[in-house]
């Protein structure tokens, strides 16, 4: 398996600078379906209601009136205008330490983690780690809410059969988090890249077929779905780059629009690409396209790169580095989107968008 370091200087400004920016005017919910919409123009709706019910079920992020369906881009979206009132219909949160093995299991909805944690387990990891060299999500969501993860580890621990809990983290992360170890157990892999992909971090971890990995996201879902009790209105998104003044990870609405969003950065040069998700290979956007969805996780500004590209020399770089070894130039499903590949090639060719996407 090869992996190449992309460690880079924009660690701590990032990290040391955590926002939460939940003050927006309108939330936009996409919408597959206008059939499936459960609410009409003009109603009032709670944080948490029920606005669009197909198989996802999609939720109000705030309290507000709806107003109208509008196209962006070629896809549909229900606005809704915001109260600022964050009403919302009072649920409780449960008591972990009073609740049955049986309670715990019909509170969850995540097939996923309830197929898993049916089984006897000797090793348990979470995958803490961003699947990008720029993005941090993981690990400050990790340090915010360590205490509670923490809780929710002991409880499966004593009621599931589990012999190890351990959170998986990159050796960079172990030393910021230092002082939020509570009582969790943490196992470092090297800080390399793609190693926040599931499939390549079993090659570090999976040494049987009783040891499992999770996503932090998993965990989290499991914290609102049966402690907190709750929808999760809020996700957080890394907003980074060479030509961010002040990067961070910020908590923002779900469905919040991208382009407000940036307004709170300083933007260093006027020319300029955003990118979606993946500083390697993400997409460039018009961030007046875009809104918070649960699959954007972070949006890197970068200096406009001026760079021609040339012909394929076929040197062979690219092969080489492919962490799921398959050749990109050849369209590949097992291909992980990591951009290794794009980032390698001399000639600067997008094999990314030219052959797997
Ligand atoms: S082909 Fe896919 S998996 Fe391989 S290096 Fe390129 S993006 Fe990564
Ligand atoms: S790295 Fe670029 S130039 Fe080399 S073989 Fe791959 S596509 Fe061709």
């Amino acid at each position: 398996m090869k992996t190449i370091n992309l460690l880079n200087k924009c660690d701590l400004n990032v990290l040391n600078n955590y926002k939460v920016i939940l003050n927006t005017d309108y939330i936009f919910i996409p919408i597959k379906n206008e059939d499936k919409i459960v609410v009409k123009k003009g109603d009032k709706v709670l944080k948490g209601t029920l606005v669009y019910g197909d198989i996802d079920k999609l939720y109000s992020s705030i309290s507000g009136i709806v107003l109208d369906v509008i196209n962006l881009n070629n896809y549909k979206y229900l606005i809704i205008k915001n109260d600022f009132k964050e009403l919302t219909n009072n649920t409780r949160a449960r008591d972990l330490n009073s609740m049955s093995k049986d309670d715990f299991l019909s509170y969850l909805n995540n097939n996923n983690f309830k197929n898993i944690i049916n089984n006897n387990i000797d090793n348990l990891y979470i995958n803490a780690i961003d699947n990008d060299p720029y993005i941090y999500n993981k690990y400050m969501y990790l340090k915010n809410n360590i205490k509670d993860i923490a809780i929710l580890c002991k409880y499966l621990k004593k009621n599931f059969n589990i012999e190890n809990i351990k959170i998986a983290i990159k050796n960079s992360y172990h030393e910021l988090l230092g002082e939020y170890k509570v009582d969790l157990k943490y196992v470092r892999v090297p800080d390399i890249y793609p190693v926040g992909n599931n499939d390549i971090l079993s090659k570090y971890l999976i040494s049987s077929s009783n040891d499992y990995i999770i996503e932090l996201k998993d965990i989290i879902d499991v914290l609102y779905e049966v402690i907190k009790n709750k929808k999760e209105h809020e996700k957080y998104i890394t907003i980074n780059g060479n030509n961010v003044k002040n990067p961070s990870v910020i908590s923002v609405k779900k469905y919040s629009y991208l382009n407000n969003i940036l307004s709170n950065y300083t933007l260093l040069d006027n020319e300029y690409d955003i990118i979606l998700n993946n500083s390697l290979c993400g997409l460039v956007v018009n961030p007046k396209n875009i809104i918070v969805t649960d699959d954007i996780d972070g949006v890197i500004i970068n200096k406009k790169c001026k760079y021609k590209t040339s012909k394929c020399s076929k040197c062979g770089l690219c092969v080489n580095v492919c962490p799921m070894k398959i050749n990109p130039l050849i369209k590949n499903k097992k291909c992980i989107k990591c951009g290794l590949c794009n980032f390698v090639c001399p000639s600067k060719i997008n094999i990314v968008d030219e052959v797997q996407r």
